[in-house]
């Protein structure tokens, strides 16, 4: 038994696992669902517009940007802000 709540909390490391199995997968075959208009597609049905640096998927439905990847000198970042969640 648990006496103390703080005994469940880990660092991050500790969801290596899950994590790696989330971004490992194809992600074109993961559904995504749209923040605004609750519409469940497929990664690889977005609308894409593409730029050197990156690029952003729009919704295919409401035209809502569910994600932004940006390749930088300091790294490359990933933002789903859109989307409710991705489901492989
Ligand atoms: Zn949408």
């Amino acid at each position: 038994m648990v006496d103390n709540v703080s005994d469940l909390l880990l660092d991050g490391n500790a969801a290596v696992r899950l994590l790696h199995d989330l971004f490992v997968p194809d992600i074109t075959l993961a559904q995504i669902r749209c923040q605004e208009c609750d519409t469940l597609r497929g990664v690889g049905s977005l609308v894409v517009h593409a730029a050197p640096m990156g690029a952003v998927l729009n919704c295919t439905d409401c035209d809502c940007v569910l994600m932004r990847a940006v390749q930088t000198p300091h790294g490359l970042w990933f933002e789903m802000a859109g989307a409710r969640y991705l489901k492989f």
